[in-house]
């Protein structure tokens, strides 16, 4: 039976840390702030925005909420993220994505000051990353390696597995395993015989986007194995990338869908946010 890596427990002893240093911030004059912006009226978009700002006022951070409405353009969404990035007083920017179609996204998160780019997604942040330099790093991937840190689960030296080369999840975790001193290979649509590569790993994180999709004839017995994909079945019922049920008999850890990965997005993008004041003084 597989240790279950519980993302739940995990993400509330981050908060509660966060809570707890925020607080002694508050006492020496300093609050955070968090700007986060929507645009129009997507349905998961407003439950992920309202999470963030329930996660903000758990821990003490100041949240400024601009619901602009679905006609906005681009032009005016560039100039309320100069507005903000020219305020000492707020410390992050956040623009949920995705922005509707006639928004250029890009442009968007160009225009975020790399300084307050707590969502990670800005080049800098990603070069810095990859170079290994101070800043700031993509929340589900940052949340992944916290998992395996405060589980005990060594990464240096481990043959390292990445399913998927998205930019917000598959390349920074590669590159932030590495920079854990992984031996890191990374698989994508294009991989050939992809078992016999997944089968090499010690810690296999999977992030494909396919329901289910990796059962025990991709892992090695006693493996360490993330799931971050979600997906809602038909039933209503959350599940993710990996068939748990056929996996967690032969891996040696394991997190669950959901209470595994999701719950450590949002942690990590408040300890962004305090890690914000502190890159900033
Ligand atoms: P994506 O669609 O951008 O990327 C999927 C990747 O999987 C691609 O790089 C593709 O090459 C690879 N892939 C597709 N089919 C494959 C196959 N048959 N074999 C090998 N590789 C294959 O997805 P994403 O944004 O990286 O998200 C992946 C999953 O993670 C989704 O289920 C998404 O909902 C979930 N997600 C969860 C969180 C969270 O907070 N837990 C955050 C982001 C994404």
């Amino acid at each position: 039976m597989a240790i279950r890596i519980d993302g739940k427990v995990i993400s509330t002893e981050i908060k509660d840390e966060l809570k707890a240093h925020v607080a002694e911030l508050a006492a020496a004059g300093k609050e955070i702030c968090l700007a986060v912006i929507q645009v129009g009226n997507d349905k998961a978009s407003t439950v992920y925005v309202s999470n963030k700002k329930k996660a903000c006022e758990y821990i003490g951070i100041k949240s400024l909420a601009y619901e602009l409405p679905e006609e906005t353009t681009t032009e005016e969404l560039l100039a309320i993220i100069e507005e903000l990035n020219a305020r000492a007083d707020v410390n992050g920017i956040l623009v949920q994505l995705p922005v509707p179609k006639h928004i250029d996204e890009e442009k968007i998160l160009l225009a975020i000051s790399p300084d307050k780019d707590v969502d990670g997604f800005h080049p800098v942040s990603v070069g810095r990353l990859n170079i290994g330099q101070k800043g700031f790093r993509s929340c589900t991937p940052a949340g992944v390696i916290q998992l395996l840190k405060r589980t005990g689960i060594a990464i240096d030296g481990k043959e390292c597995v990445v399913i998927g080369r998205s930019n917000i999840v598959g390349k920074p975790m590669a590159a932030m395993l590495l920079a854990e001193n992984g031996t890191v290979t990374v698989c994508h649509s294009h991989t050939k015989n992809l078992a016999e590569v997944t089968k090499r790993a010690d810690i296999l994180v999977v992030a494909i986007g396919k329901p289910k999709m990796i059962t025990a004839e991709y892992v090695k017995e006693g493996a360490t194995v993330i799931d971050v994909g979600i997906h809602r079945m038909d039933d209503g019922k959350l599940c993710g990338d990996v068939d748990f049920e056929s996996v967690e008999p032969i891996a040696g850890a394991i997190t669950p869908v959901p209470g595994g990965v999701g719950p450590m997005t949002i942690a990590m993008l408040m300890y962004n946010c305090v890690a914000s004041a502190e890159m900033n003084e």
